[in-house]
């Protein structure tokens, strides 16, 4: 099996789309990520994926921890700049919630701290316990076969 067949299959599981934004001697980063879900109700738990050979990797390591912000349709432009779709620096407001940065106008913010990491071939998997989050109103922003979809 080819790496090009696995992500095709893997692009057929739709999903939504999350930055996850962190903070290490006062300079934010930030990632886009789709490899997201729900854990554990108690406590409340969510995971992440991260590849090795991203930035976002080490920096969860120091940080200790993240946020995740699920995007609205509108704000595609924002998964493209942390995915690096979009090669021009951008500057990007974030706030601070529970010490640590995150997107506003996003439909959910979940702060979380590092609960537990595993490895997984070329990916850490990152447990955050959740410690407060934020949801407004909107449309999500979906990924299918390696696009953005709307689901409105
Ligand atoms: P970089 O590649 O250095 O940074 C990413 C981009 O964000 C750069 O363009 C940088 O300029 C910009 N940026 C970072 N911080 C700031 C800031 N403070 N202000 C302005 N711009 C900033 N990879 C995974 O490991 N797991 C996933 O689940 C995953 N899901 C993805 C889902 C989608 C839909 C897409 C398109 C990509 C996904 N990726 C995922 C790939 C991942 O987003 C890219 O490989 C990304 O470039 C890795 O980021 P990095 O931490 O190495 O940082
Ligand atoms: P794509 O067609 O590569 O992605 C389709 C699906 O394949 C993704 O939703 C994901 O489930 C899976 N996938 C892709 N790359 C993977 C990886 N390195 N490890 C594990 N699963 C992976 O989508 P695209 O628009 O060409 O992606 C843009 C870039 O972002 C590519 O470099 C891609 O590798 C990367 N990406 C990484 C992940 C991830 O690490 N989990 C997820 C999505 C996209």
């Amino acid at each position: 099996m080819d790496d090009r067949m696995f992500r095709i299959a893997m692009g057929k599981f739709a999903t939504g789309v999350t930055v996850i934004t962190t903070e290490v001697d006062g300079e934010v980063h930030g990632m886009t990520a789709n490899a997201f879900m729900s854990v554990s109700l108690d406590p409340k738990l969510v995971l992440i994926s991260v590849g090795d050979k991203a930035r976002m990797h080490d920096l969860i390591k120091r940080a200790d921890k993240f946020a995740v912000n699920i995007l609205s349709e509108e704000q595609k432009e924002m998964s493209m700049i942390f995915a690096g779709q979009i090669k021009e620096e951008r500057n990007v407001a974030f706030e601070d919630f529970e010490g640590t940065p995150i997107i506003k106008d996003s439909i959910v913010n979940l702060a979380c701290n590092v609960y537990d990491a595993h490895e997984a071939g070329d990916h850490t998997l990152f447990v955050g316990e959740v410690l407060n989050l934020n949801v407004q109103d909107g449309e999500p922003l979906a990924f299918f076969e390696g696009k953005y979809k709307e689901i409105s």
